[in-house]
């Protein structure tokens, strides 16, 4: 009996040893898995840790405290440094990550509007909320073609690929005819894709695309029998401009349309209760009631004594009574001189480690640290900021109503948060902060607070010079319409 217990014995302690070994294989296999993560994450020699970037003591000196918001986080500049710049990228610029330190203004009550009394600053205030209403809400979209156009530029208003914009044209190729002053209304599903298209062809004929099931388009053509009418609205801003304009029968859609055309404007910025203004629109009746399609021809607003206009040329754009444009307009790159793409805009990139996607939401110059940074339009600062694991120190601009640009992995901030640029002026130095693999600018353009490709999108302001012709049947127009306008 006895080498009975003996052999069972042996088994047990041969099961417990088995157990013991198998349990030690899976934890080692575990440990290596966590190890190779993390060793992928540094085989790159560039791949340094931000904190390593920040407290490294570089030439000799103590590199500064990232708290200091101004000064370099990352001082080596004249350390050669030799960077596989091919791969000058990073897997971790999201603005959604946690800013170790942040400088921001909310330029909804900031200094635009610091020497407006209250009631008038509200009444700015709910303007641009009814228009980011109008624009945001339910995503929901609505834009008015100008000239030169396609359904790629108008879908980007809304942060959508270029890919739904192929896809309509293939089944339905009226849509690659756009014609300024032309609009369109379009809604999102909750995935972000396209679930619902108006296009407003002209005041006879509405084409509406509705996506199926399967994904693909259905499309309803409408002929209208309704009647258009152009009428002269005027007010005066009680509580708030929105309201007064809803009060005169604008609807969300329309004051969207005046929130873009008088965005670059500086009027906006100058009203006050009490003041006045004159809108010429043209609106679709059907049996005598209002259906909602309308456009703003022009509008003249009358504040402390002097008159702002903004009138619609053929070309579906907005301009004062001279002509001139509103705004300055968009350069495409960020920096003096060109540089060489890194990593392109991908909403479909893969993060080599882990295999999920990591969309790139911005594109990525390769640049030796200490590159000069420009403003490519005039715009408001609106956040400096500092992510070790992520962005590195970065800086947000919003230019107008609508855009908005962001620069990251910077060795240092030249402006604050808050401050007015212009175009062209510098704004920082290039560098290597944050999670990145070598030095390069990550730079990002937001259309209505999504991203776009910053090489493709439509620039806003350019081409917006009319031609000999536009420009004298513009100043015909304009004419008329100050005299329809008058206050
Ligand atoms: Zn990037």
């Amino acid at each position: 009996m006895q080498h009975v217990k003996l052999a069972r014995d042996r088994r047990k302690r041969k099961s417990r040893i088995k157990a013991a070994v198998f349990l030690l294989a899976i934890l080692s296999i575990f440990i290596g898995i966590v190890l190779s993560v993390k060793d992928n994450a540094k085989t790159d020699p560039l791949a340094v840790s931000s904190d390593e970037v920040q407290y490294k003591p570089l030439n000799g000196t103590q590199a500064s405290q990232p708290s200091n918001k101004f000064k370099d986080v990352q001082t080596d500049t004249a350390s050669p440094q030799k960077p596989n710049t091919d791969e000058a990228t990073s897997y971790d610029d999201d603005l959604q990550g946690k800013d170790d330190e942040v400088e921001q203004v909310n330029l909804d009550e900031k200094d635009e509007f610091a020497d407006l009394p209250e009631d008038a600053k509200n009444a700015v205030k709910d303007l641009l909320d009814a228009v980011d209403q109008a624009i945001r809400i339910k995503d929901q979209f609505s834009y008015t073609v100008v000239k030169g156009d396609t359904l790629k530029d108008v879908l980007e208003q809304s942060g959508l690929e270029d890919e739904t914009s192929k896809t309509l044209i293939a089944a339905y190729p009226e849509l690659k005819n756009l014609k300024a002053g032309q609009q369109f209304y379009w809604i999102l599903d909750k995935d972000g894709e396209l679930a619902y298209l108006n296009w407003l062809v002209s005041e006879k004929e509405e084409r509406i695309y509705e996506r199926t099931a399967e994904g693909k388009f259905k499309r309803q053509i409408l002929q209208k029998k309704s009647v258009w009418k152009k009428e002269v609205l005027k007010g005066q801003i009680k509580g708030s401009f929105s309201s007064s304009l809803k009060a005169q029968g604008l609807n969300s859609k329309q004051i969207a349309q005046l929130g873009s055309a008088l965005q670059w404007q500086i009027s906006m910025k100058k009203l006050k209760q009490g003041d006045k203004f004159a809108a010429l629109v043209s609106r679709e009746y059907l049996d005598n009631r209002l259906t909602g399609q309308g456009n703003v021809e022009a509008i003249h607003i009358s504040s402390g004594g002097k008159s702002y206009y903004a009138i619609q040329s053929s070309n579906g754009r907005y301009y004062n009574r001279q002509g001139e444009t509103l705004g300055k307009g968009f350069a495409r790159y960020p920096m003096q001189r060109q540089a060489r793409v890194s990593s392109p805009f991908n909403p479909a990139r893969r993060h080599p480690v882990t295999g999920r996607i990591r969309p790139h939401n911005g594109v990525d110059f390769s640049m030796a640290i200490g590159t000069p940074i420009i403003a490519p339009a005039d715009g408001i600062v609106e956040k400096v900021a500092y992510q070790a694991n992520g962005a590195g120190r970065y800086i947000m601009i919003r230019h107008g109503r609508e855009y908005q640009t962001v620069y990251m992995h910077l060795s240092r901030s030249l402006v604050r948060a808050g401050q007015s640029v212009k175009r062209g002026e510098r704004i920082a130095l290039s560098g290597n902060t944050g999670r990145s693999t070598g030095p390069h600018l990550h730079y990002e353009f937001h259309i209505n607070g999504r991203p776009v490709n910053p090489l493709t999108v439509k620039l806003p302001g350019t081409s917006s010079q009319m031609s000999t012709a536009e420009r004298k049947q513009f100043l015909i127009k304009a004419k008329e319409a100050e005299s329809k306008l008058k206050i």
